[in-house]
C-alpha cells in the first residue's frame, strides 16, 4: 500500500467526475481519477452531441470527454486505470481496493462511477452501437429525422425514449418481450395514445443489421404468443422471424448503477443500487452521501435526468462539498493540536 494519503479521489471518469476533477483540481486539491472499466463513461458510446451548452455545432462523445480530461490534467488532476473493488470508508482515512490489486488512501471520494445502460444481448450489437445503435434517445434521437426506429423495452425509459423520438422518426415501434407494460400507467397511455407510435407485443430483438460505414439498416425480430420468444427459441420450441428495415434501434431496457463496491460501506442506495444524494439541514440538494467525506455525482445518482449536462453540475457540487469537508477536517485537526 502507498503511504500517501490523498486529499481526493474521484472514481469514474465519465463528464460526472472529469467536472469534479476539474473543481478539485482547481482547488488545488491535486485529485487522483480512477478511470474504471469505461474510462470516459457512457458519452464515449454516443457520436455527436448537441445539447451540452457551449457547442452549438455539437462535439463528438469521444472529444468532449477527452477536452474534459486535458481539463483537469492542466490543473493538477492525475489519471490512473483500474477501478474500485471493495472500500472501507467509514473514518478517516478512506481505503479503496483496486481491481489492478494496490490499496490507494483519501480523506475524501468522489463516486461517480456511472450507470451502465443494459443491452439486449442481440446480435452485432457491439459493432453497431453509437452507429444507429442508441441507448440514449435525447443524444441521438435527432440523427433520424424521417427513418423508422425500434424501441427495445417495456418501462418508462423505453417509453420515453418512443415519445421522444417522435419528432424526429417516421414512425416509431415499442418492441416488449410480453404482453404488459412495466411503464407507469400516465407514460404507458401516453405512448399508448400516440398515432406515430406501435407496439410489437412479445417480441425481441434477435440480430441488428448493417455496417459502421451505414449504420443500422435492419433488425431481425422474434416473437412468440406467450412471450420472452428468445428465451423459448433457446429451449428449442418455435418462434416467428421476421426481418424489418429499419434506420435506427434504442435500447431502453433499463440501466444498472456501478455501486457493488459500495456493498456494506454505509453509503445508503435504493433499491435498485443507486446512491441516494443527502439533502443539506434546509432541505436542498447535495453532493453528500450518508457516510461523511464519501460524495456522489452523476448517473450513479440519478435514475432519472441522466444528461452529460446535468452530470457536469452535479460533479461541481460533489467537489465543492468536498472541498469544504476537507476543509472542516483540517479545522478540527488544528484544534484538536491546540487543545
Ligand atoms: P425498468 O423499469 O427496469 O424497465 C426495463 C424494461 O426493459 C422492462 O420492460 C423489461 O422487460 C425490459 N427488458 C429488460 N431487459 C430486457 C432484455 N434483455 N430484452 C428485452 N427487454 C428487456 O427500467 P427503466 O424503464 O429504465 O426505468 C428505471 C426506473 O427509472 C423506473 O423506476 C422508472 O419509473 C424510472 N424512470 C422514470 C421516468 C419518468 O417518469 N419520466 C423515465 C425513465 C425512467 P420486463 O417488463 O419484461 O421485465
Amino acid at each position: 500500500m502507498s503511504e500517501d494519503i490523498h486529499d481526493v479521489v474521484v472514481a469514474g471518469s465519465g463528464i460526472a467526475g472529469l467536472s469534479a476533477a476539474v473543481y478539485a483540481a482547481r482547488a488545488d486539491l491535486d485529485p487522483l481519477v480512477l478511470e474504471g472499466d469505461e474510462p470516459g463513461g457512457q458519452l464515449t458510446l454516443t457520436t455527436d452531441v448537441e445539447n451540452f451548452l457551449g457547442f452549438p455545432d455539437g462535439v463528438g462523445g469521444m472529444e468532449l470527454v477527452q477536452r474534459g480530461k486535458e481539463q483537469a490534467e492542466r490543473f493538477g488532476a492525475t489519471f490512473q486505470h483500474g477501478s474500485v473493488e471493495s472500500a472501507t470508508l467509514d473514518g478517516q482515512p478512506k481505503e479503496l481496493t483496486l481491481s489492478t490489486g494496490e490499496t490507494i488512501r483519501t480523506r475524501a471520494l468522489v463516486v461517480a462511477t456511472g450507470a451502465s445502460a443494459r443491452w439486449v444481448g442481440a446480435e452485432n450489437e457491439s459493432e453497431l452501437m453509437g452507429y444507429g445503435l442508441s441507448t440514449c434517445a435525447t443524444c441521438d434521437g435527432a440523427f433520424h429525422r424521417g427513418d423508422d426506429v425500434l424501441v427495445i423495452g417495456g418501462g418508462d425509459s423505453a417509453m420515453e425514449e418512443a415519445l421522444f423520438l417522435t419528432k424526429f422518426a417516421e414512425s416509431v415501434t415499442i418492441v416488449h418481450r410480453r404482453e404488459e407494460l412495466r411503464a407507469s400507467e400516465i407514460m404507458a397511455e401516453r405512448a399508448r395514445e400516440h398515432e406515430d407510435i406501435e407496439f410489437r407485443w412479445n417480441t425481441e430483438l434477435q440480430a441488428l443489421h448493417g455496417s459502421q460505414e451505414t449504420g443500422v439498416t435492419g433488425a431481425t425480430l422474434v416473437s412468440h404468443p406467450d412471450g420472452y420468444p428468445r428465451e423459448k427459441a433457446d429451449a428449442g420450441v418455435d418462434v416467428d422471424t421476421e426481418t424489418v428495415d429499419v434506420g435506427g434501434v434504442f435500447y431502453g431496457v433499463g440501466h444498472t448503477p456501478n455501486t457493488d463496491f459500495l456493498e456494506g460501506t454505509g453509503v445508503e442506495r435504493d433499491d435498485s443500487g443507486y446512491i441516494v444524494p443527502q439533502t443539506d439541514a434546509d432541505g436542498r440538494p447535495t453532493g453528500r452521501t450518508t457516510v461523511d467525506g464519501v460524495f456522489a455525482a452523476g448517473d450513479v445518482a440519478d435514475p432519472n435526468y441522466r444528461q452529460a449536462i446535468t452530470s457536469a453540475g452535479t460533479g461541481s457540487m460533489a467537489a465543492l462539498d468536498a472541498e469544504e469537508y476537507l476543509e472542516t477536517l483540517s479545522e478540527r485537526k488544528r484544534q484538536r493540536i491546540e487543545a
